[in-house]
């Protein structure tokens, strides 16, 4: 056991210890847009995102899923000696697509040698039953582990109205459920640095995510994009953001109140590259995630401290 893993149950270990081996997760990027840009869910998207939609780690969306999947496998395997890969569509909400053209995508991707996982990216309102049993029907017939990631940030349902999320907590907890039916593990995003939260926003939202039982949370702090609402909202001065320091004190509290099971995907996000008005106070990710866990050794703290305190870890 390394040191981050008895701080916090961390991804790559889970993963290590899961299927034997390092994992590396392959990006997909498809030409897709969002309800919540083309006026089904809201219109003007979320007031942080840009035109790539969370794309912006993935290869060119002119090229094809396999040929996406081939080139990043090639680099990984070159540059890690990888074996094993999870295919990882990240961009845009990948269950917004046609139905057909979700599957055709799927498929393509379930076709790789050395596959292990397919991971789904998207919004909680766009999971159907139709999504959900032709998911079931690869994993079954491919020997796939499926997971879905859904796009929360808070659960402060106030926040996800002035960031313009088009669905509310309701919608996230009813999708939590109808994918649990078919036995999918469930990815959450959350930013913990949102404006408009608080310290007691941050304990609901794992307290929350813990009652759920949510699998993995990917932590991103909320970076500022130019030509965006909120890079607009940042030059007018009408946004306040919380400081570094404050940040790794919410991870924290964050972590001490997620029951220990869920695994952490990320601490803190890369954000992308130029077009930037705000990220990671300057500091690169790995310095913040450094920060993080010697603060935690420091104070002697772990994942789940004080969750195993509270009722509803034990359900009574
Ligand atoms: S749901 Fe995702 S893709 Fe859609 S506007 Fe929000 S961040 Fe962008």
């Amino acid at each position: 056991m390394n040191d981050s893993q008895t701080l916090y149950n961390n991804y790559a270990d889970y993963l290590q210890q899961k299927y034997g081996e390092k994992v590396y997760k392959l990006p997909i990027n498809l030409a897709g847009t969002c309800p919540n840009r083309d006026g089904v869910a809201g219109t003007g998207g979320c007031i942080f995102c840009d035109e790539e939609g969370s794309g912006f780690e993935g290869l060119p969306t002119y090229l094809s899923v396999k040929e996406q999947l081939n080139t990043n496998k090639e680099f990984f395997t070159k540059r890690f000696k990888a074996h094993k890969f999870i295919a990882y569509f990240q961009a845009f909400t990948n269950t917004y697509l046609p139905l057909e053209s979700f599957k055709e995508n799927i498929w393509a991707a379930s076709e790789l040698e050395d596959l292990v996982g397919i991971s789904i990216s998207t919004r909680p309102d766009c999971v159907s039953e139709d999504h959900l049993l032709f998911l079931k029907e690869v994993a079954e017939k491919k020997q796939l582990d499926v997971s879905i990631e859904l796009g929360l940030q808070t659960v402060n349902y106030h926040t996800l109205k002035k960031i313009n999320r088009g669905h509310t907590l309701a919608e996230f907890i009813e999708s939590v459920l109808r994918i649990k039916k078919y036995g999918f593990e469930i990815c959450a995003h959350i930013i913990l640095n949102l404006p408009w939260d608080n310290e007691t926003d941050v304990i609901e939202n794992a307290k929350i995510l813990s009652v759920l039982e949510i699998d993995y949370v990917k932590l991103h702090s909320l970076y500022i994009v130019k030509d965006t609402v909120l890079g607009q909202m940042y030059k007018n001065g009408e946004v306040d953001l919380i400081g570094l320091d404050e940040y790794v004190d919410r991870v924290i509290i964050f972590l001490e109140n997620l029951r220990p099971e869920t695994v952490i995907q990320r601490l803190v996000g890369k954000g992308p590259q130029g077009n930037l008005l705000f990220c990671n106070w300057d500091t690169s990710w790995w310095r913040i995630k450094n920060i993080i866990e010697e603060k935690m050794k420091g104070l002697s703290t772990y994942q789940g401290k004080s969750a195993k305190r509270s009722y509803y870890y034990y359900g009574e």
